[in-house]
């Protein structure tokens, strides 16, 4: 028995950066109902939202876990951020195979990123096939791999690959911006993508960008990009824009290539004792019938339905219906007003829903809904959470949120006092107490066993701030 975690990079503000994490997990998780999966669960998890990093690996069944960043270059984020969030003791390029660490009474493998696996030159090709009208001929067409930046080694390699196979006139890589040029770059004669048409001779050409998703601002930037190119080369050949290679369907292949490197042990793991328990109680909960956070749970003719407290005893023809976990994860992404929630336990939970959904699929639903929280608030009624105090957090930050360390208790206690201020949570981490859980009958009894990015993020501003305020 095992499980397949997937790690995208997510965001505070939007959802974009959760979207080919969430359809790879999808399609696997289909092919998982037809019987077609070497793994018994396939959950998410995020470096800037729910589930977070330190939460995901609390929410596997199995003691067999394999994690998979969902990431197209290899770096900072995937060699230090990831593996030091996850708690994996590892810093620097990940081999073939992994590294394996035994966290918690489970075998932990965290593989290559994604972008590293030789099946990415597959999945551009099928992306770049899937952008050409029916009937095109790819030996007339010279394929353009978008790069955010230089120095992507994975990158160089795959359109190495792509070239030798002669399956397309020609293979560029193109850069987002001229300003993304360096001078290593300017050496290998990369181009901006406004200035494709110089790397075209004939033909048609075809636009693959090299990222996992592609953003308002990045969409905007490109189309600049192109109306330059066809301001500067009137006589361009045609070019066909295809989407983001990471949300093209055959990378969920290259997922699971990845997570079978390296993996020995064909018997897999066991059912995680802990995680079990918790489950099993929260199902003798929903039974019963009751809150959790915001959300009423009824039992339902062999059913159950989900749907804000303040909505108990709407007619159902007033409140929108959906049958799927994925479904109620959509619908309760954004608040009322239409802001993302990167925290789904603030108390922000919009109305007019209702989930109706099947004993198998209330586990992956609640976990969409408010990731970690059954098994965090379980941990902590029987006295076995965890929780790591603020400067423990800090101390291990990288990057720009290493600046998280210079703030002090006061400072914490305000950024605290307002980002938590809208959360189901109790902060365990800053010393508060929460006497009774969701298991005890209290719905809003919900631990925050750590602060989350979003706090963390809003500390470090907090501290630039005030750093420039006294001219630091
Ligand atoms: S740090 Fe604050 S906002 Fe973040 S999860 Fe904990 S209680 Fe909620």
């Amino acid at each position: 028995m095992r499980s397949l975690v997937l790690i995208g990079h997510g965001s505070h503000h939007h959802g974009e950066s959760a979207r080919a994490t969430q359809q790879v997990a999808e399609a696997l998780r289909g092919r998982g109902l037809a019987g077609h999966l070497p793994y018994d669960e396939v959950l998410e998890g995020y470096w800037q939202q729910e589930p977070g990093l330190r939460q995901v690996l609390r929410t596997v069944a199995y003691s067999d876990v394999t994690v998979v960043p969902v990431f197209l270059s290899e770096g900072y984020v995937t060699e230090t951020v990831l593996p030091r969030e996850l708690g994996l003791g590892h810093q620097g390029p990940v081999p073939t195979g992994g590294v394996v660490r035994v966290l918690g009474g489970r075998r932990v493998r965290y593989t290559r990123p994604l972008g590293a696996h030789p099946g990415m030159a597959d999945a551009i090709a099928a992306q770049a096939r899937d952008t050409l009208p029916e009937g095109t001929d790819p030996a007339d067409v010279t394929l353009l791999l978008l790069a955010a930046r230089p120095g992507n080694a994975a990158l160089e390699t795959h359109a190495q690959a792509l070239r030798e196979r002669g399956q397309f006139a020609g293979v560029e890589v193109v850069l987002e911006s001229r300003e993304a040029l360096t001078p290593e770059s300017h050496a290998a004669s990369a181009v901006p993508l406004s200035e494709w048409p110089s790397r075209v001779e004939a033909g048609q050409a075809v636009l693959v960008p090299f990222l996992t998703h592609l953003g308002k601002h990045a969409a905007e930037r490109l189309q600049q990009a192109l109306a330059q190119a066809a301001e500067r080369f009137p006589q361009a050949p045609p070019l066909h824009v295809g989407g983001p290679v990471g949300e093209h369907p055959a990378v969920a292949e290259v997922v699971l290539a990845l997570a079978a490197e390296g993996r020995e042990d064909e018997r897999g793991g066991d059912i995680d004792q802990a995680h079990a328990e918790a489950w099993a109680a929260l199902r003798h909960l929903a039974e019963r019938g009751g809150r959790l956070g915001e959300v009423l749970l009824t039992p339902y003719g062999g059913l159950f339905e989900l749907r804000h407290t303040l909505d108990e005893g709407r007619a159902t023809l007033d409140l929108q219906t959906v049958v799927t976990p994925e479904g109620l994860r959509d619908l309760t992404a954004r608040d009322e007003a239409g802001r993302w929630r990167p925290i789904r336990t603030w108390r922000t939970l919009p109305r007019g829903w209702r989930a109706v959904l099947s004993p198998a699929d209330l586990r992956l639903g609640l976990e969409l809904l408010y990731p970690a929280v059954i098994e965090e608030s379980y941990a902590h009624e029987h006295r076995r959470l965890h929780w790591t105090p603020w400067m423990s957090t800090a101390r291990r930050q990288t990057g720009t949120l290493a600046r998280v360390q210079r703030a002090t208790p006061d400072q914490v206690d305000t950024v605290a006092a307002q980002v938590c201020a809208s959360c189901l949570r109790t902060r365990l981490w800053a010393g508060h107490t929460l006497g009774q859980t969701i298991f005890s009958g209290v719905p809003g009894g919900l631990p925050c066993a750590e602060a989350c990015t979003v706090l963390l993020a809003a500390v470090r501003d907090e501290v630039g701030r005030e750093a420039m305020g006294s001219g630091d």
